[in-house]
């Protein structure tokens, strides 16, 4: 019988040099750059309800810290440590081994060190907390935009809810399509990098877990204002452009979740800014409408009519 304490150093023991001491005693020790505050975040994944019990334990790994990365990234902040909290229904090794190395995969390529956590017996659960660097006043909030600012997004919308979509039956999509868009619902890709350049160049920002449009409402909520949004140029992979003209695929790119793109606002004087920003880091970002003082969010078709997204059917993905 493996013990708690075998576990955790078999899989969960790494050197971490960027901590002053990390996993094996009571508490992890930090040190923080001077000039430096800490961004610190959590997200959960449950069981049933944010995968399916039977997920590759190695997207699994991968995905539970791409999600806490994602909030760095909206935050501007540089991830530094991460804790894990692993609730599990029985020690697999072979599922073990898999998760640890997905996690680790990523978090090697962000140069994230795992410094602690807890290890219980119960329903599978994955939670971990992230912690980052940003100097002192640069945190990216979501309380800045300002009526005028240009809505940019990063990568493309959508892609993870329609695959999502099709694994719950409620659409169908061509094998070559799903294949094309799996990997965008197991292994997002948080863009870090892309939060660390926007610091000093962007307003505000969020990163897209619920959907575009529940995202961006936190945004303007926060900030006090309102956005119109031209659908036509919200960005669309070549695979989601074929399920457009169906509603449940209109949906996926205004409310689906678990894209993992950010979302930001950039005064318009600032725009080719961005562009080299895009160009610099090989990632199309897209402006898809203005910050406006009316409070509300609008969603205008290519004719200039209003999309009603109160309609049912966009409830779906809320
Ligand atoms: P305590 O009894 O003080 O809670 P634990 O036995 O739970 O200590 O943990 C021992 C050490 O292992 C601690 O440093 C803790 O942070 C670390 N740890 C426990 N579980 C994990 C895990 N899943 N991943 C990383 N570190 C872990
Ligand atoms: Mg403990």
């Amino acid at each position: 019988m493996v013990s708690e304490f075998d576990l955790i150093r078999r899989f969960f023991t790494r050197s971490t040099p960027g901590a002053m001491l990390g996993v094996g005693d009571d508490a992890a020790l930090l040190r923080v750059g001077s000039g430096m505050e800490l961004a610190v975040s959590t997200d959960m994944l449950v069981s049933g309800t944010h995968f399916f019990p039977d997920t590759n334990p190695f997207s699994l790994g991968y995905k539970a810290l791409a999600v806490n990365l994602s909030d760095m990234a909206a935050m501007a902040a540089q991830p530094r440590w991460a804790t894990l909290a692993l609730s599990l229904p029985e020690v697999d090794e072979m599922w073990l081994e898999k998760f640890s190395a997905g996690l680790f995969a990523l978090a090697d390529e962000h140069h994230v060190e795992l410094i602690g956590g807890d290890t219980t017996r119960g329903p599978l659960n994955l939670c971990i907390t992230i912690m980052g660097e940003v100097p002192r006043g640069a945190a990216l909030r979501r309380s800045g935009a300002q009526v005028g600012d240009d809505v940019w997004v990063s990568g493309v919308l959508g892609d993870a809810a329609l695959a999502l979509a099709h694994v719950q039956g409620h659409m169908q999509l061509a094998a070559k399509d799903f294949a094309a868009c799996t990997s965008a619902l197991h292994q997002p890709v948080p863009r870090v990098a892309l939060g660390l350049a926007l610091r000093g160049v962007a307003h505000c920002a969020i990163d897209i877990s619920d959907g575009l449009l529940a995202d961006l409402g936190h945004i303007l909520k926060c900030s006090n204002v309102g956005a119109e949004i031209t659908f036509n140029a919200l960005p669309a992979s070549s695979t989601m452009q074929r399920y457009l003209e169906q509603s449940l695929g209109k949906c996926c790119v205004l409310a689906g979740g678990d894209d993992y793109e950010l979302c930001f606002t950039v005064s318009v004087e600032d725009r080719s800014e961005v562009e080299k920003i895009a160009a610099n880091l090989g990632l199309l970002l897209t402006r898809i409408g203005t910050i406006t003082a009316e409070k509300q969010c609008i969603v205008r078709a290519a004719d200039g009519s209003v999309i009603n997204i109160e309609e049912p059917g966009y409830d779906h993905f809320r």
